[in-house]
């Protein structure tokens, strides 16, 4: 019996990237513990940036086995995107030519509650409030120690442990393995109710001078915002607070008149003070080695621009199981082949990146 299924493979991290390759785990027949250093109550409310879904999202949601219940959610469809990039002239990117007609602005919370859910029904052993201590490798045997109330038989072994705990890589940087960055960006992020939704459907982007602003209708009469900015060229300007953020706002055109602010009226009340979040671009030097790999954030960031964290969460996750499927099968290329297709597909992403900013 392969080494890999005399021990369980730890998963830490259940953000969409740890839920969707611990789901596709134990599908395969093997025993999966995940853990989250989030308690319940806070994974299941927790107000996250990352909405928009595009059209392609149905085809991974139905290899996770979750498309009938995902399409009963109460998502948003979304038509289109529409940018303002550099200009005042609108770009429309129609979703209507694809396929599958739309694609969604999400409930975040519901749509990682149904992945983690699905992950526990098809088997996983899933610990909230959970988070990893000692890590040491022992043969072929991680030895993991785990901190949480329930969980007290410690060190536990483990075959295989795959780091999903988004940008911060805390497995990784456990290992020593540094983060390459192609660019630094912050984004500050509010979550708005508002009191009738929004004209349109699209995401809305659209430059202004130090930065640029995105805006989507979320479900539950909810707009999510972020205004990305270089932190070395606005360090000293931008600040979580109200007023600063309003301010910011009203520095926008087609953003602060979708959300009303132009007419000195105010049609939204924010759900909870703006946040400062991490929106840089980058991968890890190394995303896989012996007994582990990287999946979703963990492994790598693209810039929200891209609009493309959760199908790459997802994809490297369906991908990272393909891979330890392969070891089991006694092939030993196929982590070097999980890290090849990560490397072009960030490489393909900077391309693309850097068309945008034209750099
Ligand atoms: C401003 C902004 C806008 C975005 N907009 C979009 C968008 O419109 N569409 C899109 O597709 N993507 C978007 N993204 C990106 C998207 O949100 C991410 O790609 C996605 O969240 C990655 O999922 P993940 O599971 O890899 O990581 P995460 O969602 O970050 O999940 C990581 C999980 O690991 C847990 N964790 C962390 N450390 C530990 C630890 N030490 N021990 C145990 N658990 C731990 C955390 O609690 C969390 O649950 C956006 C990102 C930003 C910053």
């Amino acid at each position: 019996m392969s080494v890999l299924k005399q021990r369980p493979i730890l998963v830490v991290g259940l953000g969409p990237a740890g839920a969707a390759v611990a789901n596709f785990l134990a599908r395969l027949g093997l025993e999966v513990i995940a853990i989250d250093r989030s308690a319940e109550s806070q994974l299941s409310t927790r107000l996250r940036i990352g909405e928009s879904l595009p059209p392609d999202a149905k085809h991974l949601l139905k290899q996770l086995d979750v498309w009938q219940t995902f399409k009963a959610a109460n998502h948003q469809k979304c038509y289109g995107n529409q940018a303002y990039w550099h200009t005042d002239k609108p770009t429309f990117h129609d979703f209507v030519q694809h396929p599958v007609g739309h694609g969604w602005h999400i409930d975040r919370a519901a749509f990682e509650q149904m992945l983690r859910d699905k992950a526990k029904s098809v088997g996983v052993a899933v610990h909230s409030n959970t988070s990893i201590g000692e890590m040491v490798r022992d043969g072929d045997v991680w030895q993991v120690e785990l901190k949480s109330d329930d969980l007290c038989s410690n060190p536990r072994e483990f075959s295989f442990v795959i780091d999903a705990t988004g940008r911060q890589s805390w497995v990784a940087r456990k290992l020593g393995i540094e983060r390459l960055y192609e660019a630094e960006q912050l984004a500050l992020v509010a979550f708005l109710q508002t009191s009738q939704d929004l004209k349109d459907s699209t995401s809305l982007v659209e430059t202004v001078e130090n930065g640029w602003w995105y805006s989507a209708q979320i479900p539950n009469g909810r707009v999510a915002t972020a205004f990305m900015f270089a932190p070395s060229k606005q360090q000293q300007t931008v600040s979580s607070s109200v007023e600063n953020w309003r301010s910011l706002l009203s520095q926008s055109q087609h953003t602060a008149e979708r959300l009303g602010l132009v007419e000195g009226k105010c049609e939204f009340v924010l759900l909870a003070p703006p946040k400062i979040v991490a929106a840089d671009s980058g991968i890890l030097q190394q995303v896989c080695g012996k007994g582990w790999l990287a999946v979703g954030d963990a492994a790598m960031t693209y810039d929200p621009i891209a609009s493309h964290g959760l199908m790459m969460s997802m994809v490297s996750a369906r991908d990272a199981a393909g891979a330890i499927n392969g070891l089991i099968d006694g092939r030993d290329d196929t982590l070097g082949m999980y890290a090849q297709r990560m490397c072009q597909s960030f490489m393909q992403y900077c391309e693309l990146r850097r068309g945008f900013y034209g750099v």
